[in-house]
C-alpha cells in the first residue's frame, strides 16, 4: 500500500510540474507577444497629419438647427445620432476626426455654412449644442 501512495505523489508531483511549465510557457509566449511589436501609441495619439486650427460649431437635429433638413438624417444618408461632424465639401464622408472637447468623431454630414476651416458637431440636443456654442481648436485627421 505504501508503494501506491509513494506512485500517486509521483504521479502528483509529474502532473503539476507540466502543468506549471506550461503555464511558464504560455506566460513567456504571452510577454514576448506583447513586447515584440511596436507599441501603438494609446488612444487618441494616431493622428495623422498636423493638427489644423477650426472654427468648430454645434447643432442638433432640430428644426432651428436644420430647418427643411430637421429629418435626422445627415447629408450621408447616416442617421444623425453618435459622434457626428459636419464638414466642407474637401473633406471626404467617412473621415476621422479627432476634435478636442468633442472626441473621435466621423464625417457623415455637410452644411451650407460648413465651408472652409469649419466644422459642425453634432449633438442629441439643442441646449447641448447651444452650450457648445463656437469653439477655435486644433482639429487633426485619424484616418
Ligand atoms: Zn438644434
Amino acid at each position: 500500500m505504501n508503494k501506491f501512495w509513494h506512485d500517486i505523489k509521483i504521479i502528483v508531483t509529474v502532473f503539476f510540474l507540466m502543468v506549471s511549465s506550461v503555464a511558464v510557457t504560455l506566460w513567456i509566449v504571452r510577454e514576448v507577444n506583447v513586447f515584440s511589436p511596436p507599441e501603438l501609441g494609446p488612444a487618441g495619439s494616431q493622428s495623422v497629419g498636423p493638427a489644423q486650427l477650426m472654427r468648430v460649431s454645434a447643432y442638433c437635429p432640430c428644426k432651428k438647427c436644420c430647418g427643411k433638413w430637421a429629418d435626422g438624417i445627415t447629408a450621408s444618408g447616416k442617421p444623425a445620432v453618435g459622434l457626428i461632424v459636419a464638414a466642407p465639401p474637401n473633406i471626404p464622408f467617412g473621415t476621422i476626426l479627432d476634435v478636442p472637447g468633442y472626441g473621435i468623431c466621423a464625417v457623415w454630414d455637410r452644411g451650407g455654412a460648413i465651408t472652409g476651416n469649419r466644422l459642425d458637431v453634432l449633438f442629441p440636443t439643442h441646449e447641448q449644442a447651444k452650450q457648445w456654442g463656437v469653439q477655435y481648436l486644433m482639429v487633426k485627421v485619424v484616418k
